[in-house]
């Protein structure tokens, strides 16, 4: 087993508010053999950015950060349906009329998307926000019963047609609305280790929210990765040692309003076009964000049993949900390292 490090940093419990976070500022955080760990935040895509990395020199260091700010800014450009101009959006407003010429990159994450629904069995669908648009977690607003009931309708994978030889898509229902949330910040922490990796940097970590990647260790030893308890601020189910590894988390907590008693979230099942409430939290450990990302937001949808039997089946990803009483479920690559246990419960 994995030995934890007393120097390690804890990832997914550690958050800032938004205000407090330095735009692309880089600083140097700690000493280490002969360079430094380098830190940069900015929040972008709706989200917390954070990227540490090892180097020797502060100028390319600070430049590599840079870098991934960009490249986060250039698929948030790309991807946001709130951004008028970008290409996603092109697709939902047009896409019911026509097929949408969509580029290589968005077409690839939308027919990524497309085999995580088939895996597991549409719980994965980027067209729950025909129905997820109505909802407002700030504002506290969600659907009215008929506005819902006919957007459900416009909920399915099989509504969108990809043409491979122009990557170009159209829906085949006039209501369908595509929203990439559980997927593209995976997408854009592999496409920022990509840079950091082609830079020749070999130890570092990107977080955009709860989706992480790590390459290499820190100080010669795993980074430790906390599970947040959906319950109890600052305390954590489980810490992973991780090297190598993406792992993100999808939680009830993150955005949410409560009505008569009922906690409406960002998570949508697809079926019913309202949150998803058998679990509250999904953390899935893997090789790639893009992977672990379409896959925490699935097994929230898919619950406890068959989200476990899902992950089970695949190779090298696991699992650790928090069900609805608190109790803490693994996938079987992940018993050895800690016993089930419980949740604070409120
Ligand atoms: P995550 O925090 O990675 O689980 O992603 C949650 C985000 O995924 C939400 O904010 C939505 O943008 C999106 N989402 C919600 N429900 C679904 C679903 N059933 N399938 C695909 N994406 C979803
Ligand atoms: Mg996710």
């Amino acid at each position: 087993m994995l030995k934890i490090g007393l120097a390690a940093l804890t990832l997914i419990t550690a958050s800032q508010s938004f205000a407090q976070l330095q735009n692309d500022a880089c600083v140097a955080i700690e000493s280490a053999g002969t360079g430094q760990w380098w830190q940069g935040e900015a929040a972008i895509m709706g989200t917390e950015i954070r990227v540490e990395l090892w180097h020797e020199n502060e100028i390319l260091a600070c430049d590599a950060i840079a870098d991934v700010m960009a490249e986060m800014r250039r698929i948030d450009a790309a991807m946001s349906p709130y951004i008028k101009s970008s290409l996603l959006s092109q697709l939902n407003s047009k896409g019911a009329k026509e097929f949408v010429p969509v580029g290589d990159e968005l077409f690839g994450l939308i027919n990524r998307s497309q085999g995580y629904s088939i895996l597991t069995g549409g719980a994965f669908d980027v067209t729950y926000a025909s129905a997820g648009r109505y909802y407002d977690y700030r504002e506290g607003k969600k659907p009215d019963s008929d506005t819902l009931r006919e957007a459900v309708e416009a909920i399915n994978y099989r509504h969108l047609e990809l043409d491979h030889r122009n990557h170009a898509i159209r829906f085949h229902h006039d209501h369908v609305y595509v929203d990439l949330g559980g997927i593209a910040k995976g997408h854009a922490v592999d496409q920022s280790i990509k840079i950091l990796r082609g830079l020749g940097i070999e130890q570092a970590m990107v977080s955009a929210g709860g989706d992480s990647r790590i390459i290499g260790d820190r100080l010669g030893e795993p980074w430790v990765v906390g599970v947040k308890d959906p319950r109890r601020a600052n305390a954590q189910v489980v810490v992973l040692p991780l090297m190598d590894a993406s792992v993100s988390t999808s939680g009830d907590y993150e955005r949410f309003f409560e009505q008569d008693g009922v906690r409406y979230h960002h998570i949508i099942d697809p079926k019913s076009g309202d949150s998803a409430r058998s679990v509250s939290s999904v953390t899935i450990v893997g090789a790639e964000t893009t992977a672990t990302d379409a896959l925490s937001t699935s097994v929230f949808v898919m619950g406890v049993d068959k989200g476990i039997e899902l992950i089970d089946h695949l190779i090298g990803i696991d699992a650790i949900v928090v069900d609805g009483s608190g109790h803490v479920h693994m996938s079987e690559g992940l018993m050895p390292l800690a016993e089930p246990k419980m949740a604070g419960v409120l």
